[in-house]
């Protein structure tokens, strides 16, 4: 009997999950044989979910919010990126039966900047929203594209400050809270809360963005998420949601358990056209 390899994005709630949507596009794309599904699973039974899909010819996961914390402390070993974000959102089964965390979601991001909207990021200041998971993940990735300046701003004050002092070897960083966010103008902001998935908002002084800033939140919707509308409230240049970041770090994860790359555009195209039906 041929055994199909099997893959699934772990997560907490996973209902409306385009992870399996994507995953399936790239194997039709590349000709690979796979299953990937949606899986919901609270976090005290993470470990024993992770174990017996992994016994039961599990290939590789992705997991998301709130689980990737969790994820990091079961891969057996990580890559340095992962290691310096202390999240992962990719677990891979190595050919020695350990587990490989890995974390794609800077890589994702950048991408979607800068290949898919044609956003170059030097010489830019940046503003973070949120000092998360996906904040710790995207900050090296941003340093890398030599960006001018990063801030991050959040709702407790203290991890925002602590993930400064953290990251400040990297180039320069300040942490801080919302209430101090009126005395600069920022060319990107990048809104890594969570607070789209509930229909929120941090708040945010209305003149904080530069003249031909874009806005760019982590979180995707099929209708514009509240930070896009905000946004294009205060005249961005562009205001766009996550889910071509969602495609990438999807393409990066491919890659990392099939050793096939996949095409992004025509997926994050035929998803744009899926989400205006
Ligand atoms: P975390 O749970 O690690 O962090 C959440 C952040 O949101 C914290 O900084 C938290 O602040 C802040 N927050 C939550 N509620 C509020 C609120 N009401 N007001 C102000 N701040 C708030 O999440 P992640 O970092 O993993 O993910 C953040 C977002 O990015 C999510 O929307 C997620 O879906 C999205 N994402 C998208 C990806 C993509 O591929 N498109 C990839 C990764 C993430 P505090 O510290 O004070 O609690």
């Amino acid at each position: 009997m041929t055994v199909i390899d099997r893959y699934a994005v772990f997560g907490n709630p996973i209902k409306h999950s385009k992870s399996p949507r994507i995953h399936k596009l790239f194997a039709e794309q590349t000709g690979q044989t796979l299953v990937y599904e949606a899986q919901e699973v609270p976090t005290e039974q993470f470990s024993s979910a992770v174990k017996t899909f992994f016994a039961d010819d599990g290939k590789g996961l992705n997991c998301t919010i709130p689980l990737k914390e969790l994820a990091w402390a079961f891969a057996d070993h990580k890559t340095e990126r992962a290691q310096l974000a202390k999240a992962v959102n990719t677990l891979a089964l190595q050919a020695d039966g350990s587990i490989l965390g890995d974390n794609t979601d800077g890589v994702g991001l950048i991408t979607d900047l800068t290949n898919n909207h044609g956003i170059n990021l030097a010489d830019r200041n940046v503003l973070i929203l949120g000092a998360g998971g996906a904040t710790r993940g995207i900050i090296k990735p941003l340093r890398e594209q030599s960006v001018k300046s990063i801030v991050v701003a959040n709702r407790t004050i203290d991890k925002a400050i602590n993930l400064a002092t953290e990251f400040v070897k990297f180039g320069h960083i300040i942490g801080c809270g919302f209430e101090v966010l009126n005395k600069q103008h920022f060319d990107l902001i990048i809104n890594a809360t969570s607070t789209s998935l509930t229909g929120q908002l941090p708040p945010l002084p209305t003149n904080i963005l530069a003249e031909n800033g874009v806005c760019y939140d982590l979180a995707y919707s099929n209708e514009p998420t509240t930070f896009v509308r905000w946004g294009q409230e205060n005249n961005a240049l562009k205001s766009l949601d996550g889910l071509g970041m969602l495609v990438e770090q999807a393409a990066e994860a491919f890659f990392i358990w099939r050793g096939v790359r996949p095409l992004t555009e025509p997926v994050i195209k035929q998803l744009n056209d899926e989400r205006l039906r």
